[in-house]
C-alpha cells in the first residue's frame, strides 16, 4: 500500500471515529485534513442527516453559571491529566476522545442534565490551547479551576463559591460573598 493511501486510510478512520460523536464537520477537518464534503458524506451515511452547520461557540459560551463553569472545569482537568503540559501546545484526537470518555463514565447523560457533548469538549481543547480558556489556581481551596475572558459570571472559584452556598444552607455561618 502506497504511504499516501495508507495516511488517507488512517485519516479516513479517525474521521469516522470522530463522526461516531457528532463532531462538527469544522473540527475534524482540522483535525483529519479530510476535505469538508468528505466529511458531511461520511456523517450523513452514520446518521442519515445532515452536521449541524453555524458558527462554532466559544467556551466563554459555556460559562453562563456556576454549575456549568464547575462542569467545563472537569472536563478540562480530566483532559488535562491525560494529555499534561501538551494540551497548551497541540490538539490531539486521541486524548480529547478519552477526556470525553471518561467525563461521560462520571456523568452520563441524562434527561435531566446534558453536559457537555463532544463538540463542546473540542471547543474547550482549542481554547485551552489558544489561551481564551486557563487554569487558574484558587488561593483558597487550593483546587484549579477554569475561567476564559468575556464571561457573565466573576472569574472566581465555582468550588468556594458551592461552599459557601452550602455553608449558608446548612446555616453553619454566613457566607463572605455569595455570586450568582
Ligand atoms: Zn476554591
Amino acid at each position: 500500500m502506497a504511504l499516501t493511501s495508507l495516511l488517507r486510510h488512517e485519516r479516513r478512520a479517525l474521521a469516522m471515529k470522530l463522526v461516531d460523536r457528532e463532531l462538527r464537520t469544522s473540527p475534524i477537518h482540522s483535525l483529519t485534513g479530510l476535505p469538508e464534503p468528505e466529511i458531511r458524506s461520511l456523517f450523513k451515511m452514520k446518521h442519515d442527516r445532515s452536521p449541524p452547520s453555524g458558527p462554532m461557540p466559544s467556551s466563554s459560551s459555556f460559562f453562563t453559571s456556576r454549575r456549568n463553569q464547575a462542569e467545563v472545569t472537569l472536563f478540562g482537568a480530566l483532559y488535562r491529566h491525560l494529555g499534561g503540559q501538551r494540551i497548551h501546545r497541540q490538539l490531539s484526537a486521541e486524548t480529547l476522545m478519552k477526556a470525553h470518555d471518561l467525563y461521560r463514565e462520571i456523568h452520563p447523560e441524562d434527561s435531566s442534565r446534558k453536559g457537555l457533548n463532544f463538540t463542546d469538549a473540542w471547543v474547550i481543547a482549542r481554547d485551552l490551547k489558544s489561551g481564551a480558556t486557563r487554569f487558574v489556581p484558587c488561593r483558597h481551596c487550593g483546587l484549579d479551576y477554569l475561567i476564559a475572558d468575556e464571561t457573565d459570571i466573576p472569574p472566581n472559584c465555582p468550588f468556594c463559591f458551592f461552599r459557601r452556598l452550602r455553608k449558608q444552607k446548612d446555616g453553619q455561618r454566613a457566607p463572605r460573598e455569595v455570586q450568582a
